[in-house]
């Protein structure tokens, strides 16, 4: 008899586990739980040894913390899986032509020959077209991304194997054109439209999901804006699958038709409406407050994506004009079924003081990425000038004025790692030694609360209790004893929905 990969684990018991409650006080100092999950819930807590069942998988936790499992809140799965066939033209990788370059000329070949490159700075090698591209590789077609995810370019092979051609074309107002009309090679968020006329690269869903489960993860946040409905299909049947292990909370594609989507499972669940803003077609306050009011009037909180101050400054005008969606599990509300939780603002990268007021009176939760401190901090301090670079992803200040605050990685644009994330936040250290923003450092258990959010409430840590789904997250050592070194190696076990998904010291994992 086979059993469905996403069923619920058969019965577990784990014994002598150090959990949250016990840093409730010196009462509970040295005290160790028993915790047993049953068709992949959390059914009974206890002080004393439970007494296995018939049958009943046990894991000796020896004094190690059992955490809930953790979520990535802001992560682009598919661009992550895609990174396996990819390679990586920007620093710490690459640093300068000769490097690129020599990268390029390296590059494994995906399907048709193509070269996906990623992670492209222009501090390697200055801005780059179409012919820049072919004086480094004119034979192959080459797919190059810069590092900030908008912006693709291709060299004259790939514009030719994609047919973009000479002339207006009115209907790709993202392609670059030079004043002669012909195409540039840059690319400016065209991924939908990419993903239709290059040969897809394989997808390595599942070794992306088996990483995370090593890492203690048990769920995703896809913050993909205009996700395609087959990329939603690729992560849904990846989940179906087991290829992918982790619960999976998908942004909605703004203005999308809703009566297409697949409905929620168990596994899969809508999240909130995805609001992308860029800079260089910035909306209206009233614009954009049209916008929210449309995704809120559906039922559905908004994620507007805010990395500069303007762009925060005309989202929180536009969320005071059309009024806010806050948590439901807020003072005096109850969680109704399938909310997806409060509107957030993602990244946050520059929260000027003067607005903590309005962000917490529109209780907004702002969903950050401690790990580009540590991974872009040097490139941040030579590049930043129109903002003070030590201020850039505030966490201390905003937690300080009553801010609701969560971790998401924006893998593959940051490294996947929970625990290098949850380092940074303590550390605020560049990878050149410097310390950025030293009043913004978190307590180190400030930080991993930043990914024990639930998906529809990702700034409140879960607890585990019972009746709690059986995502569990099991330490080697203490919680205070792993977080001196924030590691994914102190992972012992990963448990989603009662079933383990990984063991560090086993092969096979039960
Ligand atoms: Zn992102």
């Amino acid at each position: 008899m086979t059993v469905p990969p996403t069923a619920p684990g058969p019965p577990l018991l784990v014994r002598r586990a150090e959990l949250d409650h016990h840093r409730a006080g010196p009462a509970h100092a040295g005290e160790l739980s028993d915790v047993r999950t049953v068709g992949g819930v959390v059914t009974e807590i206890s002080p004393d040894r439970l007494r296995p069942g018939p049958g009943e998988i046990v894991i000796d936790a020896a004094g190690g913390a059992l955490l809930p499992g953790l979520h990535d809140h802001h992560i682009h799965l598919l661009s992550l899986a895609a990174e396996a066939a990819s390679v990586p033209v920007g620093p710490p990788a690459v640093h300068d032509r000769a490097g690129l370059a020599e990268a390029l000329r390296r590059a494994p070949e995906s399907v048709g020959g193509w070269v996906r490159a990623t992670g492209y700075h222009p501090a390697v090698a200055g801005e780059l077209d179409r012919y820049a591209l072919d004086a480094l590789v004119p034979d192959r077609p080459v797919r190059l991304q810069y590092r900030t995810g908008s912006l693709w370019v291709l060299n004259s092979r790939a514009l030719d194997r994609a047919g973009v051609h000479g002339g207006p074309r009115p209907d790709q107002p993202g392609i670059e054109r030079d004043a002669a009309g012909h195409p540039t090679g840059r690319l400016w968020r065209m991924d939908d439209w990419l993903g239709t006329v290059v040969p897809p690269v394989g997808v390595e869903l599942a070794a992306v999901g088996r990483t995370a489960a090593a890492a203690g993860l048990t769920g995703f946040t896809d913050a993909t804006p205009g996700r395609s409905p087959a990329g939603t299909a690729t992560l849904t049947a990846a989940t179906a699958t087991g290829a992918l292990p982790q619960r999976l909370t998908l942004l909605r594609p703004e203005g999308g038709d809703d009566s297409r989507r697949p409905p929620p499972t168990d596994r899969v669940g809508w999240g909130p409406v995805k609001i992308m803003l860029d800079d260089t077609a910035l909306p209206t306050p009233a614009g954009l407050a049209a916008r929210i009011r449309a995704a809120h009037r559906a039922g559905h909180p908004v994620a507007v994506h805010c990395v500069t101050r303007i762009q925060l400054v005309v989202t929180l005008a536009a969320l005071t004009d059309a009024g806010p969606v806050r948590d439901p599990a807020g003072p005096g509300s109850g969680r109704p079924a399938h909310h997806a939780g409060p509107d957030r603002i993602e990244h946050g990268a520059v929260v000027p003081p003067e607005l903590y007021p309005a962000l917490r009176d529109l209780g907004l939760v702002v969903v950050t990425q401690p790990n580009f401190i540590a991974e872009r901090g040097d490139r941040y301090l030579a590049d930043v000038h129109d903002e003070d670079p030590a201020a850039l992803y505030p966490a201390a200040a905003l937690l300080d004025a009553g801010i609701g605050l969560a971790g998401g990685t924006d893998a593959p644009f940051g490294r996947p790692d929970p625990w290098a994330a949850v380092a940074a936040a303590v550390e605020r250290r560049t990878a050149g030694g410097r310390v950025l923003g030293p009043a913004e450092r978190l307590a180190a258990d400030q930080a991993l609360d930043l990914f024990l959010g639930a998906a529809d409430a990702p700034h409140r840590p879960r607890r585990i209790r019972v009746g709690a789904p059986g995502d569990l997250c099991l330490l080697r050592v203490p919680r205070a004893v792993a977080l001196r070194a924030p590691s994914a190696d102190q992972v012992a076990a990963t448990v989603i929905n009662g079933r383990i998904v990984h063991a560090a010291d086993e092969n096979e994992p039960g």
